[in-house]
């Protein structure tokens, strides 16, 4: 029986690593600032999907962001930021990917 190893997006879920080929640092967003309206979590392309509903606020996995700026225009208070200092995703983000990813 062969087993087939998960890509793309499903992929790094699993693995909860970055495509190695990026070349942009993930984003993240500034919580003091962000005022939770979701455009950024819209315009963040669907292969991607890097952008959920975190309880109240919203939140970018560095794991799953290529750092491709398409959630940068909409944002109406420009507190998205590349982030090249980043840290892995949280484990709590990581379990409310299961139930509320609205890409899958
Ligand atoms: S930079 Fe691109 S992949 Fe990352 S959160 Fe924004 S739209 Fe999504
Ligand atoms: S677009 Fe900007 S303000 Fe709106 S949820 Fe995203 S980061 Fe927050």
């Amino acid at each position: 029986m062969s087993t087939t190893k998960p890509t793309g997006r499903q992929g790094r879920i699993e693995n909860r690593e970055r495509n190695p080929v990026w070349k942009n640092p993930p984003m993240r967003i500034d919580m003091d600032i962000c005022i939770n309206c979701d455009a950024c979590l819209r315009a963040c392309p669907k292969p991607l999907g890097a952008i959920i509903n975190y309880g109240i606020d919203v939140v970018i996995f560095p794991e799953l962001c290529s750092g491709c700026d398409k959630c940068l225009p909409p944002c109406p208070v420009d507190c998205i930021h590349p982030d090249p200092d980043w840290k892995p995703a949280p484990d709590g983000w990581w379990d409310e990917l299961d139930f509320e990813d609205p890409y899958t």
